[in-house]
């Protein structure tokens, strides 16, 4: 590892103006992600600017009805949060499929947003990448491919995915991501924190160096209460989505979908907001037909790799798959509670 300065900073400003200064400076909220990066030389910061201590760790009501998160909120301490769990369920049960209890403990909110791709070849400084390394090439794109994107992928360029569970839940609710800069503060929305590779896949947020989350904003939002998350993956626990879904569902009584939020992860380089799905559902009968129709309306523009270790084209009915049974689940619940 390169020797690296260490800093705290007495407040979040401070740290800001710190990073802000210095090209070579980097946040280190709770460690998962970055110290990991740092042993295996895909970073080299010349300073870490600890903000831990410095950034809001509570969950606080919000004006409109809603909860602000601290961006220092360690991922534990938000899943077992009772408001969360009552009114957010789909946002807890995310943060309870990814990674373990001990990382849970130690990651925090904001890290957890940023955290990078997991694509093994990002990793793996011997593989061409141009996501690390722009110009390079992308290994994946004839190796194994089995946990890439199918959706917003240039074709031939980056198909890594984004790996944050939580992000996934906060893009169906609308969440707002407070961010502080060296002009000072901006909100982003969750959907667009993320962005798509394009022909510049080495940024994989919207936010510039040293801009420093601070806090997430879940809008009050009634149909979040009857929310759940669902994780496909290669193992019960401790492994990244091949598909995930967080969705929300309004049943009317006449069994029409009166209101839903759906969202996708494991699937793009960003959460994936399942916009042409919510519409295709909006106002028609929540059946498993039309849910497995909405599902294939989402992934209609999908492209998929496929290669002699594996590809990933069996996510098209995967995805089909999971948001129907995610669906099915939030409509019967609603059947049987009524
Ligand atoms: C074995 C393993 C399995 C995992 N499984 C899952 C999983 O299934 N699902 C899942 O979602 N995650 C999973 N994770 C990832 C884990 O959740 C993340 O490592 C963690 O959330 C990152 O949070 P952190 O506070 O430790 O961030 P750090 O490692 O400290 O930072 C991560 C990045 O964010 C930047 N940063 C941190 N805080 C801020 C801030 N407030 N503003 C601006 N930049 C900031 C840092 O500079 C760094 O670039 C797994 C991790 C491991 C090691
Ligand atoms: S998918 Fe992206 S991160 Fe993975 S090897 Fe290709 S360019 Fe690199």
């Amino acid at each position: 590892m390169k020797p690296f300065a260490y800093t705290r900073p007495g407040d979040a400003a401070a740290a800001v103006a710190v990073v802000s200064a210095d090209p070579s400076a980097a946040y280190l909220a709770g460690g998962t992600n970055l110290v990991d990066h740092l042993k295996l030389g895909l970073v080299e910061p010349g300073t870490l600017v600890d903000v831990t201590g410095l950034l809001p760790t509570g969950i606080t009501p919000t004006a409109d009805g809603g909860l602000s998160i601290g961006a220092g909120a360690r991922n534990t301490d938000v899943a077992v949060d009772p408001r969360v769990r009552r009114h957010y369920p789909a946002l807890s049960a995310a943060l309870l499929a990814g990674a373990s209890g001990q990382l849970r403990n130690m990651a925090t909110t904001g890290g957890n947003l940023l955290q990078r791709t997991r694509c093994s070849y990002f990793a793996d400084l011997t593989a061409p990448c141009t996501k690390r390394d722009p110009g390079q090439g992308c290994s994946a794109q004839h190796g194994w491919a089995r946990h890439h994107a199918i959706l917003g992928a240039p074709e031939g360029g980056c198909i890594a995915t984004h790996p944050s569970d939580m992000a996934v839940a906060l893009a169906a609710f609308d969440a707002r991501v407070h961010v502080l800069g060296p002009d000072g503060e901006r909100t982003v929305a969750a959907t667009e924190l993320h962005r798509l590779p394009g022909d510049d896949p080495g940024r994989d947020t919207v936010l510039e160096h040293g801009e420093l989350i601070t806090s997430v904003e879940l809008p009050a939002l009634p149909v979040a209460a009857h929310s759940t998350y669902r994780k496909v993956r290669d193992r019960a626990s401790y492994a990244f989505a091949l598909v995930s879904v967080a969705a929300a569902l309004d049943v009317a009584d006449d069994g029409t979908v009166r209101d839903v939020r759906i969202a996708l992860g494991g699937v793009a380089h960003r959460p994936w907001r399942a916009r042409r799905a919510e519409q295709a559902l909006l106002g028609g009968p929540a059946t498993d037909e039309a849910f497995r129709a909405a599902a294939a309306a989402e992934t209609a523009d999908a492209r998929t790799v496929e290669t002699e270790v594996g590809g990933n084209a069996f996510k098209i009915p995967l995805v089909a798959g999971t948001v129907t049974a995610t669906l099915r689940g939030l409509a019967a619940y609603r059947t049987e509670a009524s």
